[in-house]
């Protein structure tokens, strides 16, 4: 794969359409060079979601690469549903073999947008507490279908007159097990000739894949790692996260401090309160006693609802009671403010029905 964000996004457009590669789609067209600077500068920066919108190209060339099958956009939005506070919007999306992912935009407050992606359709980790977990897992994304969810909703947040302010790893799927597209999308979402969207501004999310978070640190780049840890010791995590059998507490929480020696950046610890389970005053002492001292962060997570799922979450009482002990002893602590519950579009709500090879079929 090439590490050239504009030349993957323009390699992915040219074998969407079917050509083999970006020449012989030049060829086809006629495409002196700058023809393809524009075409990336109008999808990739402006987010223009289909070719007829790229006005800087002429008409009869966008009417000939549209009836050729080129398309700007890898997913086309299916339903669009919009939290009652209006907030908050969760995006279903189709993807060219009819595979189906969801993605989130948040306006908060103020001039902060953040626009939540998925890496894969489904997820094959099955946290007991995940809806998407639960699904199962489809396929993984390429780095242009995991981009394409960003561009699909900055164009939104633009025709309001503002600015993704930032993007998160944090839909469907596990990104470091979709390592190098996620990567990709990384380097597409932060190309300054494009989207150009700082790499602090963007956070991945995992649920400790040990020997991905050593590649991740080697990187060097400033992108945001969060880490599900979600309990404090193997039993308890074990018991609601089938990958801590592979990878214990010990062994995940030793890669992060090697990220941290590595690249002197901080991580972010997520925890999802769930009642009676890795809620209770010795787990907060025993996470407290895991934290203390490091460059580490805890994200306590109210637990959002998910089907069939035999959890009820913290009261609200339990997780500031929780926060204020990881406090006491010295732990940066906050409390993720819940979006979009009420359209299933908050934290381990994503669940998109998935049925690729029927659906392929019909087309
Ligand atoms: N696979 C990645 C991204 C998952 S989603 C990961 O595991 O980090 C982002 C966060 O939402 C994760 O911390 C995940 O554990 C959390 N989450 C999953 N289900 C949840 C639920 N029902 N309520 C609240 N948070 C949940």
């Amino acid at each position: 794969m090439t590490s050239d964000p504009r030349a993957l996004w323009l390699e992915a457009l040219a074998r969407r359409a079917g050509f083999p590669g970006v020449q012989a789609l030049c060829d086809a067209f006629g495409l002196r060079p700058y023809r393809l600077s524009q075409l990336y500068r109008a999808a990739a920066k402006e987010c223009v979601r289909a070719l007829g919108d790229i006005t800087t190209l002429p008409k009869d060339l966008r009417n000939a690469m549209e009836s050729s099958g080129v398309r700007v956009s890898s997913l086309e939005p299916e339903t669009i549903q919009k939290s009652q506070d209006g907030s908050t919007r969760k995006g279903l999306f189709r993807l060219s073999d009819g595979s189906e992912v969801e993605a989130v935009l948040m306006e908060h407050r103020g001039d902060r947008t953040t626009i939540c992606i998925s890496s894969q359709a489904g997820c094959a980790f099955a946290c007991a507490f995940c809806s998407t977990g639960q699904a199962g897992f489809t396929r993984s994304l390429s780095a242009v279908e995991i981009f394409d969810q960003a561009r699909f909703f900055a164009s939104h947040v633009f025709a309001r007159g503002k600015r993704v302010t930032n993007v998160v790893f944090m839909g469907m799927g596990e990104p470091f097990h979709n390592y190098d597209a996620v990567m990709g999308a990384v380097a597409l979402l932060n190309d300054p000739q494009g989207f150009g969207l700082g790499h602090r501004h963007i956070t991945v999310s995992t649920v400790g894949l040990v020997d991905k978070i050593d590649a991740f640190a080697q990187e060097g780049i400033q992108v945001n790692l969060a880490i599900s840890l979600h309990a404090p010791n193997d039993i308890v995590r074990a018991s609601i996260m089938p990958v801590n059998r592979r990878y214990p507490v010990a062994d995940l929480l030793a890669a992060c401090e090697r990220y941290v020696q590595r690249t002197h950046r901080k991580v972010f610890f997520e925890y999802v309160m769930l009642h009676g389970v890795n809620d209770s005053d010795a787990s907060a002492r025993e996470l407290a006693a895991l934290m203390r001292g490091h460059l580490y962060h805890v994200n306590l997570i109210p637990y959002n609802a998910t089907p069939d799922a035999p959890f009820a979450g913290s009261s609200d009482e339990r997780i500031w009671a929780f926060a204020k002990m990881l406090d006491n002893a010295g732990v940066p602590v906050t409390v993720r403010h819940n979006m979009g519950r009420d359209i299933a579009a908050a934290c381990g709500q994503l669940r998109a029905e998935t049925q690729p090879k029927a659906q392929a079929a019909v087309k």
